[in-house]
């Protein structure tokens, strides 16, 4: 029996991913969300009358298959890419280092603005250098963490403030003692070795579930506030549960995180399925700030030896300040964690030292990424079961928990059904 009708359960990009992927290869798909709103861990609400997003989301020039993903729901031009990659990032005392590259072939494209980088020394730049060297000629040990590769290549205090810490820790969300050395060489040579533009930042223009809900309309129909409960392979077919219901599919994506998906498989070896239970939570947590203060005149800037990481514009006088890895945060009542980071922002952004708070809100997000313990696989989108398929950021795509590695599994994902049944 041919793959006609596909049932989706998750409506984040993994799951929209796999949809359209879906939907262009001729089947009828129908997406099933628990939330009432569209997008998972990428999505926007309101709060006080005003939409704003879960949390910051950046993606980088490199992030090919998000940006195809925006540009096929027709959101492409509500995003917007540097010209050319370019970061200032602040010292507590004022001091304003700026990296950016040049229009010189990788990985030269950086020297020129790194060697004039103000918040390293000398020795500090030729230790970084080499490890930079190091990273690109060797290979990586999976069992290894990226603190320990950190120690081995000679990294010290001043190195990781200065340049490990404000773009690593954002990037792999997590202490490096819990992160793989692979993990954050895939992020140092895809972003910054490979290719002068890669590292060019990016982000949306318009609240984040616009996106979803724009591929929302390409799909035959997306149910929110509608939980799947499990899913039966009852050949040909798999039954998926819903709480008012049972309802039948030719095949099944699934695009939950990992713990949803052992429940929702119940006995996920069956499968083929394996590792989810590997994988651990790493928590984001953002403060959005209102204040009356005027622009600050640049979309973001780096906040070194903060416990925020990146403070971003959204709009003049409206900032969003992420905290990554924010384990110790997370249980920080919301009053204190909207003084720290007006505090913050105040320390690092002296042009809003006289500037009034006007209004504030904090979003948690404790499972915001997951990570496979280090040196555990991670789980592969095709199953045992040809008409059973997983997806998910956390999934095997080579990319760490992101908006990119979420659309790639949903490509894979669909590739996984549509290939036994002939389509691709
Ligand atoms: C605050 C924050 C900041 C981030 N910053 C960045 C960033 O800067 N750059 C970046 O690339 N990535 C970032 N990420 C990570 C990025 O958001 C995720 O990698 C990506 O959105 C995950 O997409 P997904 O579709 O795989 O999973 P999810 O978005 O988690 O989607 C899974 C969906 O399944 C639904 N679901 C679960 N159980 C069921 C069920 N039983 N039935 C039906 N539906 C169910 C969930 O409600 C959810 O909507 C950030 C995440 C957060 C939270």
């Amino acid at each position: 029996m041919a793959i006609e009708r596909v049932a989706v359960v998750g409506g984040g990009l993994a799951g929209f991913a796999a949809g359209l992927a879906l939907t262009a290869a001729g089947a009828h798909v129908e997406l099933f969300e628990r939330s009432r709103i569209l997008g998972g861990r990428a999505t926007s609400f309101e709060i006080d009358g005003v939409e704003v997003d879960n949390g910051q989301h950046v993606f980088l020039a490199c992030c090919t298959e998000f940006i195809n993903f925006a540009q096929a729901v027709g959101m492409g031009d509500q995003l917007h890419l540097q010209a050319r990659f370019d970061a200032a990032i602040l010292s507590r005392s004022g001091k304003a280092g700026r990296l950016r590259t040049a229009a010189l072939p990788a990985p030269l494209h950086l020297i020129g603005s790194f060697a004039s980088y103000s918040h390293l020394g000398v020795a500090g730049k030729l230790r970084i250098a080499r490890a930079l060297a190091a990273a690109l000629l060797g290979k990586s040990d999976p069992s290894e963490t990226f603190e320990t590769w950190l120690v081995r290549n000679g990294q010290g205090a001043q190195e990781r403030t200065a340049f490990w810490d404000p773009f690593f820790i954002p990037a792999l969300n997590a202490a490096f003692d819990r992160v793989g050395a692979a993990d954050a060489m895939f992020v140092l040579k895809t972003a910054f070795l490979r290719d002068a533009g890669a590292a060019r930042f990016g982000f949306s223009k318009v609240p984040l579930a616009h996106l979803t809900q724009a591929a929302a309309k390409q799909l035959d129909a997306a149910h929110t506030s509608t939980a799947v409960l499990s899913i039966t392979p009852n050949d040909p077919a798999v039954t998926v549960s819903l709480s008012n219901g049972d309802t039948t599919f030719d095949a099944v994506v699934l695009a939950v995180p990992p713990r949803q998906a052992e429940r929702i498989l119940g006995d996920p070896q069956r499968y083929g399925v394996t590792n989810l239970d590997r994988y651990d939570p790493y928590p984001i947590i953002d403060v959005h700030l209102w204040h009356d203060g005027g622009s600050i005149g640049r979309d973001f800037v780096a906040a070194l030896e903060s416990p925020l990481q990146w403070i971003f514009e959204k709009e003049p006088g409206y900032l969003c300040c992420s905290f990554s890895a924010a384990d110790e945060y997370l249980r920080q009542p919301t009053a204190e964690l909207e003084s720290l980071a007006w505090r913050e922002v105040q320390t690092f952004l002296p042009s809003l030292k006289d500037a009034t708070l006007v209004r504030s809100a904090v979003t948690r997000n404790p499972e915001a990424t997951w990570l496979p313990r280090v040196g555990a696989a991670r789980t592969q989108q095709r199953t045992s079961h040809p008409r059973i398929a997983i997806a998910g950021s956390w999934t095997e795509t080579g990319w760490p928990d992101t908006m990119e590695s979420a659309v790639r599994s949903g490509n894979l994902a669909a590739a996984a059904l549509l290939s036994p049944a002939g389509r691709v």
